[in-house]
């Protein structure tokens, strides 16, 4: 049996993304432009809570002169905001030029183009005719694709299904084909009619290429928009130290945007083509590095969970030997059970890799590969550095033990884009509240972190008279000097309530015929749905409280 995921939840999460302006398809009155995504009113002000919360928990509010809990020492954050497009070299010496792609097939009959690593297949026969049947679909979703392609391919009706005789299960293309098993001329392409319509894979470089300048034109001028924040910190190490007070181990964060020219882009935001990260570089003693990862794995996994990620949905997966970059001594990633993967099935939000010294050195010597276990620059025919590094000293010295040392670097390295659609996900709840009249209705809330939700709280006059809505425009101005809040007059309150809940707003402060009497309103909880009274007076201390 394949495990089921959970579209039919994630199609309605979509929708409510939309109906309630969370998030739009970019450019959606021309038909929308795939990978791409716009943030609404609701959606801005929760991407950028969420990136506040990261730059205030990571960098403005850390405590410099004491450690953490589990950390090796006390340590400095500094910030840091790069340009997007950056010298052609930067891409060169760090890999991404030529390292930096997927592989990808194309149908000569569908004209659709896939990434290699996506497709699965089985063989199936009927009366002596055979092919490797293949699918571009993930999770429940795979294995009856393929049945349905084999029937169309087998020209059979839906009652002779039964007679499509299957050898072995469903695996990856790229497997079966390394494996020797299949051949290209055996594969039937996901929307193709006749097996062997795919082209042998090819590598695409996933770098959004532009050109600098008039004279566009010459190679000279070509220029990529920056698949990732990070290499932007490493040019500017030297820059950070010169000029701050900062010393070894400190780090630095960044959060920008980010281009992938993504061969597949799909599950809603999960893979866009323009991203944000939010991408911290740690540079420590080489002999600490093993500590300092621990440090951030853990530190960055309590992150997710403080601001109210299930923990059930979340797991930290720490990466196998063979799946480590040439360069990382440790790499783990922090992953989300989305609603649209199968079940047991996580996404990643974010990765932690112990680096090493691998990007200061590429930044100095030139790109590096490893040869007998050592990082050393890759050469060209003629013996010359393939790529040229910047040939500036990036070592540091540390001025109380008089050494000289390249410092190795930890990067917490996490998708804004992709947190937000993991806090969406976890928020979404239906469930059944007594309506005015006590009849349960069933309702959708967004249980958003108070530090999240778009908006704090709403403030709702009970009725359009009798000096209520003057009291309660009184409060809304005294509340909006300290967070977002609403005032909104229209409709029942219940109707109002459920306007809330949707946008995820913590509190709901309602103003009736008791308030005019001795000044206290009603403080409704979103996600107890207990309502209590509170003095008009202490409503703004008390919700600044809750919010720290
Ligand atoms: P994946 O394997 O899913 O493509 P990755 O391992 O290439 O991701 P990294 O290069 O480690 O991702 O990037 C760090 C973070 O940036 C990811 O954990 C993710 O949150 C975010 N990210 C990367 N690619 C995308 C994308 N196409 N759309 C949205 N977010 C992305």
């Amino acid at each position: 049996m394949e495990k089921q995921n959970d579209q039919s939840r994630m199609d309605r999460i979509v929708s409510l993304a939309k109906r309630r302006g969370f998030i739009f398809q970019s450019s959606e009155i021309y038909g929308g432009l795939n990978g791409f995504w716009d943030y609404g009113p609701l959606g801005v002000a929760l991407k950028r809570n969420l990136k506040d919360a990261w730059w205030h928990d990571m960098v403005a509010g850390h405590d410099e002169l004491a450690a953490p809990a589990g950390a090796p020492s006390e340590y400095e954050m500094a910030g840091l905001d790069c340009t997007i497009i950056m010298h052609p070299q930067v891409w060169k010496c760090s890999g991404h030029f030529d390292l930096f792609h997927d592989w990808m097939i194309d149908c000569r009959e569908s004209k659709r183009r896939y990434r290699y690593d996506h497709l699965h297949g089985r063989w199936a026969g009927h009366r002596g005719k055979r092919a490797f049947v293949t699918t571009d679909q993930s999770g429940d979703e795979a294995l009856p694709d393929t049945v349905a392609k084999a029937q169309k391919f087998f020209g059979l009706r839906a009652k002779q299904v039964e007679e499509i005789e299957w050898t072995g299960g469903l695996e990856s293309l790229a497997g079966a084909i390394a494996a020797g098993g299949v051949s290209l001329g055996d594969v039937l392409g996901p929307d193709a009619a006749q097996p062997g319509t795919l082209t042998a894979p090819r590598e695409f470089n996933l770098m959004f290429e532009t050109r600098i300048g008039a004279l566009a034109g010459d190679d000279e001028d070509r220029a990529f928009l920056r698949p990732e924040t990070a290499q932007g910190i490493f040019v500017n190490f030297k820059n950070v130290l010169d000029t701050s007070r900062v010393r070894v181990p400190f780090g630095i964060a960044q959060i920008g945007k980010s281009f992938r020219n993504e061969i597949t882009p799909r599950n809603f935001t999960f893979r866009s083509r323009e991203f944000e990260q939010m991408e911290i570089e740690f540079f420590c003693r080489p002999a600490d590095s093993a500590a300092w990862y621990r440090y951030w794995r853990d530190r960055r996994w309590k992150w997710y969970l403080d601001l109210g990620l299930t923990a059930g949905k979340l797991q930290l997966r720490e990466h196998g030997a063979d799946e480590l970059s040439h360069y990382s001594v440790g790499t783990a990633d922090i992953e989300y059970a989305f609603p649209f993967l199968a079940a047991g099935e996580f996404g990643e939000l974010e990765g932690i890799a112990h680096r090493g010294d691998f990007d200061l050195r590429s930044h100095m010597e030139g790109k590096l590969v490893r040869r007998d276990g050592e990082l050393v620059v890759e050469t060209g025919a003629d013996d010359k550095p393939r790529h040229r590094g910047s040939g500036k000293d990036l070592s540091y010295f540390d001025d109380v033990s008089r050494e000289r040392f390249v410092p190795h670097v930890i990067e917490p390295s996490a998708g804004a884009d992709r947190a937000v659609l993991a806090f969406l996900c976890d928020a979404y709840h239906e469930d059944e509240v007594p309506d005015e009249d006590g009849k349960p209705r069933s309702r959708t809330v967004m249980k958003l972190h108070p530090r999240l939700a778009p908006v704090k709280a709403a403030i709702l006059p009970l009725v359009k008279k009798d000096g209520m809505p003057e009291v309660a425009i009184d409060l809304y101005r005294r509340l909006k000097p300290h967070m977002a809040c609403q005032y909104d007059e229209k409709g029942s309150v219940g109707r109002r309530y459920a306007r809330q809940d949707e946008a995820g707003t913590p509190w709901c402060l309602t103003i009736d015929g008791q308030t005019l009497a001795d000044k206290t309103v009603t403080l409704r909880d979103r996600d107890t749905l207990v309502q209590s009274r509170v003095p008009v007076d202490e409503v703004v201390g008390m919700l600044r409280d809750r919010l720290r």
